[in-house]
């Protein structure tokens, strides 16, 4: 589904990716962790299409597509989903309006007929089951004075409504305290299918307690410097990353 190679991406003249090879296959859940400031949210951020990166070298295709050639809305109409794309707050615009449009420009790009309101409405009443989120909710402007654990549950419920077929969840917030995590996973997890994935960013151990990852990833300073599966995880919660920093300075 998502093959990256060598990719090299700088912000502002600086260099931060400095050639990442990463491939996710349909079905798969693939966790990226690593240090403060090695390049984890760049990643996502060049993954999504961000404009304030400048991508140096090396190819991300996804789906068979050269996803650098395409535009942010272009990437999302191709299924690809960044938790944190969408602007933090929208006041006077509630969470289903703003999904509303969402969905179908989606639907637009791909040459879909828009739904209808009666559509719309069954396939909210159906996600809102599924990631257990309050209509209450849904019905105020889009996080506009949402707790840590709304605004988690309003993108996971983003998440299930537009179905996408990457995900990318950039867990940047250390702040999040463990219900929020738990409610990240749970979503995460749900949605899980044979035709879809997920690339999960994050700083912690804690959140894959609760999402298990089938390959784990260690990001060191632009580059990926080991990859394993969920035990690799457990080792970093033990040990830290200092080792890995020190076998890192060892292979040069
Ligand atoms: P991580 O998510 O792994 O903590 P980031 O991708 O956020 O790392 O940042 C990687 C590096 O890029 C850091 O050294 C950070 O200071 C730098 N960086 C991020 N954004 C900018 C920016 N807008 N301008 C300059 N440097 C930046
Ligand atoms: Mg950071
Ligand atoms: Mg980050």
């Amino acid at each position: 589904m998502l093959k990256i190679n060598d990719l090299h991406a700088s912000i502002e003249g600086k260099k931060i990716l400095k050639g990442i090879n990463l491939e996710v296959k349909a079905g798969e859940i693939h966790a990226i962790m690593g240090p403060n400031g090695s390049g984890k949210s760049t990643l996502a951020s060049v993954l999504a299409g961000r404009e304030d990166y400048e991508v140096e070298q090396g190819s991300i295709e996804f789906t068979g597509k050269d996803l650098l050639e395409l535009a942010p809305e272009e990437r999302a109409g191709e299924g690809v989903f960044l938790a944190f794309q969408y602007p933090v707050e929208i006041p006077g615009v509630t969470t289903i309006n703003f999904l509303k449009t969402a969905t179908n420009e989606i639907r637009k790009y791909r040459g879909e007929e828009p739904l209808d309101a009666v559509q719309f409405l069954k396939r909210m009443k159906e996600k809102t089951s599924l990631v257990n989120i309050s209509q209450d909710l849904l019905k105020r402007s889009l996080n506009e004075g949402f707790s840590g654990g709304e605004k988690k549950r309003n993108e996971v419920f983003q998440m299930a409504m537009l179905e996408p077929k990457l995900a990318i969840l950039d867990e940047t917030d250390s702040g999040l305290d463990i219900d929020a995590l738990r409610i990240v996973a749970e979503g995460v997890n749900q949605l899980k299918s044979n035709e879809n994935a997920t690339i999960v960013v994050t700083h912690y151990q804690r959140l894959l307690e609760y999402i298990v990852p089938d390959f784990v990833h260690v990001l060191f300073d632009g580059r990926i410097v080991k990859s394993g599966t969920k035990d690799l995880a457990l080792e970093l919660e033990a040990k830290g990353y200092d080792w890995i920093k020190e076998e890192v300075a060892a292979a040069q």
